[in-house]
């Protein structure tokens, strides 16, 4: 494609992309399309010989936007928020097109510096530590971007495995000439039943023992909970040498008590503790909700995707490290290659994580930032959670439905007042309409729907017509039990 052609189809696709936004109240939230259905649309083999641009929208039109689900939806109330706006599909944009690999200070200046100053406006926004933040004076940290929660979490608990090997070898048994893996068994972790499953993955990756802890009735973990099973597992000859917080669940959004486990973790010799604020943390830059995040100076690491809740598209996951050096100790590896000049006085990205390519990703935070200031986003954040109250109470009005979680933020689970079984059939019959697309999940062993407000420009209006859509289901549901 030439560029005059580029500049055409470009014009043409941001038309269409509008248009899509525009109309997409119109559409089935979930598509009625089967496994399968793309193969029997599409050609077996490549194309042998280059294809008309228009022939290749006509596919786009009639075949693949029949079996997308459309997260942008107003009445998508599944998950939690997947992140956009038209000024992050701008700074991707401009991302894709500038199109470096920024591994290296060297290898493109503005991608490493811009993330640096940007995950330090974000850093101070949330209101993290001085220590977290790279330009502070005498800050020992820094941010860094990273593709997902799960990469975030997988590489504080390398690091983590890291400092704790290191510790066995060199201070607990004083002999460095054993190699790594002979250490590891000694290793256990811990994080709540409510935690992402991402803990359990990378536990997994690393060949890491993994306690998960039963939170109590709130699901907030309790350091007596932590310590109890700290002091059984040290009893047994092992090393606690990870913690996973959890700020704002998956399931329900609740919140693990942060001091309490802190507190046990200083006691230990090497214990790293990580707090995974994938949604909840971006809410934390409104002043009046940062009591939320309290305790957080007892971190050693903390995470948070604006690609859920700060309208910035996927991907883009923020972490913090409150000790820079104990990353790079772990990960990096230094071939001639990627060697340059600077080294001494510049951050190289790519010894804060594991893939060497970066993207440039920051644009489009800064972008975010920039278009709609601190002020809007925080607007964002307190639209939904006021329509996530407004749902609460209509829910809590209906003498046939009962919300089972603590509504802090924009998550609501509630469920029917009947058995398990009949909720599930609720859920799939809301999800079939294609009118709304909600989520299940167990909290206090029960099986729960979540309705997550998601839509940037999510109104009262929106909120009515779902509830006015479950509320019809409800009826038919409990009709179809009577008879
Ligand atoms: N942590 C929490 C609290 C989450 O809610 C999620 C996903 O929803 C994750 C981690 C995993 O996120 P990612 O898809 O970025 O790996």
């Amino acid at each position: 494609m030439e560029i005059e052609e580029f500049r055409q189809h470009g014009k043409e696709m941001v038309d269409y992309i509008c248009d899509y936004l525009k109309n997409i109240k119109s559409l089935r939230v979930r598509p009625l399309v089967e496994p399968g259905y793309l193969k029997n649309l599409l050609p077996k083999e490549a194309p042998e010989e280059p294809e008309e641009w228009d022939a290749i929208m006509h596919d786009v039109k009639t075949k693949i936007m029949m079996g997308v689900t459309h997260w942008q939806h107003p009445r998508f109330h599944a998950y939690f928020p997947a992140g956009n706006s038209f000024p992050s599909i701008l700074g991707d944009m401009l991302s894709d097109a500038i199109g470096c690999i920024g591994f290296s200070w060297d290898s493109s200046p503005a991608c490493t510096e811009l993330e640096m100053i940007v995950l330090d406006w974000f850093g101070r926004a949330i209101g993290l530590p001085d220590d977290f933040i790279l330009s502070s004076k005498g800050s020992t940290g820094g941010g860094v971007l990273q593709s997902s929660a799960s990469d975030c979490v997988l590489l504080t608990m390398l690091v983590a495995r890291n400092e704790a090997i290191n510790y066995l070898k060199t201070i607990k048994t004083k002999k460095p000439e054993l190699e790594h893996s002979v250490f590891l068994s000694q290793l256990v972790g811990y994080c709540s039943k409510e935690s992402h499953s991402c803990v359990e993955k990378a536990a997994k990756i690393l060949l890491i023992k993994l306690r998960i802890l039963e939170p109590d009735d709130n699901g907030s973990l309790r350091g007596e909970t932590l310590k109890a099973h700290i002091e059984e597992d040290k009893a047994q000859g092992l090393l606690p040498f990870f913690v996973s917080a959890i700020l704002g669940s998956t399931a329900s959004c609740s919140f693990d008590n942060l001091t309490e486990m802190g507190v046990v973790c200083k006691e230990e010799k090497c214990c790293w503790l990580h707090v995974d604020a994938a949604y909840a943390g971006s809410a934390f830059i409104c002043p009046e909700l940062k009591y939320l995040l309290k305790g957080i100076e007892f971190a050693d690491s903390f995470n948070v995707n604006p690609n859920k809740w700060l309208l910035v598209n996927f991907d883009c996951s923020c972490l913090w490290i409150r000790n820079k050096t104990k990353l790079t100790d772990a990960l990096t590896v230094n071939p001639i290659y990627l060697q340059h000049a600077k080294e001494e006085e510049a951050i190289d990205y790519r010894h804060w994580g594991i893939p060497l390519s970066r993207r440039f990703r920051s644009l489009k935070l800064w972008f975010v930032f920039r278009k709609y200031g601190l002020s809007g986003l925080r607007s964002y954040i307190r639209n939904h959670i006021k329509l996530a109250r407004y749902f609460e109470k209509l829910v809590k009005q209906d003498g046939r439905f009962e919300v089972v979680n603590d509504v802090r933020l924009g998550l609501v689970c509630f469920r029917l007042l009947a058995c398990d079984k009949i909720n599930v059939n609720l859920l799939e019959k809301i999800n079939s309409t294609g009118k709304l697309l909600v989520t299940p999940a167990k909290v206090k062993n029960k099986f729960v729907i979540r309705f997550c407000v998601n839509s940037e420009r999510a109104t009262k209006a929106d909120i009515d017509c779902a509830w006015e859509i479950i509320g019809n289901y409800a009826k038919l549901v409990a009709t179809n039990l009577l008879s």
